[in-house]
């Protein structure tokens, strides 16, 4: 007897840390527009998480909030644990990240940490407790976003720009290790993308040396993450995707 109804087909789920804003929160709503549930972590800005959430299930999409610190390693591990009680990712965009800028020499020791332990630290304490979940499943995508910053240095920025060239190495690396278990990481690069983080930085000045000749908004890099989430990316591990309207093409 033909099945009329067929069940809904399985969702995957995807984490994206630091989703409540800016690029995170494109990426949010473009995976879940292909149909992933999406488990969405903030860290301080609930009221955004919030309106992410409600954006998603408005267009019939399945989205559940997961607060924590990525640097806080209790924090982290509890929450996890919580998720993955209910569901193991298959994909992982290791997204939340700050700066701190300021010239090397002036730079106090705490603006160095904090963001090696949020940009970088972050992703490996995430990463960890989610992979032997993934490796058992033998499946998943995981997506660190970098920074052009990570591929060709900014002066003010050598905190950020280690951070952002250490998750490189660390995907590469971990591309390796886990490819036999049919487990993808790549990275993705943005240059100049117009969120809360550059709202400070003089767009004009900035655009006039980027060959398309804009910033680039949170849609363009969430396109490449879904890219990378997609079927048509299972033969892609351990690169790089820049997305950077042609701003560095090292
Ligand atoms: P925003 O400042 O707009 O958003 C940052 C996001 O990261 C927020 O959702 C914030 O959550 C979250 N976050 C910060 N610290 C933590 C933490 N400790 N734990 C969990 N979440 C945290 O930045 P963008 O959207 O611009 O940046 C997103 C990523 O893209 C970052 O990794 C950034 O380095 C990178 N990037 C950005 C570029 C740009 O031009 N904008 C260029 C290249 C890379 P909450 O609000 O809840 O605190």
């Amino acid at each position: 007897m033909p099945n009329d109804h067929p069940p809904e087909k399985a969702r995957r789920t995807a984490l994206i840390t630091g989703g409540g804003r800016g690029i995170g929160a494109a990426v949010a709503r473009r995976l879940a527009a292909d149909g992933f549930e999406v488990w969405l972590n903030y860290c301080r800005d609930r009221q955004a998480a919030e309106s992410v959430q409600s954006g998603i299930e408005s267009a019939g999409g399945r989205c559940r909030l997961l607060p924590f610190d990525v640097a806080d390693e209790a924090a982290v591990d509890a929450a996890l644990a919580e998720m993955l009680k209910e569901t193991t990712p298959f994909a992982l965009i290791n997204n939340a990240g700050l700066a701190r800028d300021g010239m090397l020499g002036l730079m106090s020791t705490a603006d160095w940490s904090r963001v090696i332990e949020v940009n970088l630290t972050g992703f490996f304490l995430v990463t960890r407790r989610l992979l032997p979940h993934m490796q058992r499943k033998r499946a998943g995508r995981i997506v660190n976003i970098s920074s052009i910053s990570g591929q060709m240095g900014q002066a003010g920025q050598v905190n950020y720009a280690a951070s952002k060239a250490g998750l490189i190495g660390a995907a590469k690396a971990l591309a390796r290790e886990v490819a036999r278990r049919n487990i993808q990481v790549n990275t993705v690069a943005p240059g100049f993308i117009e969120t809360d983080m550059t709202a400070g930085l003089p767009t004009e000045r900035i655009v006039e040396h980027i060959p398309l000749g804009r910033a680039g908004r949170p849609e363009d890099v969430a396109e490449a993450v879904a890219f990378l989430c997609s079927p048509g990316a299972a033969y892609i591990t351990g690169q790089v995707l820049p997305v950077n309207g042609g701003l560095y093409m090292g």
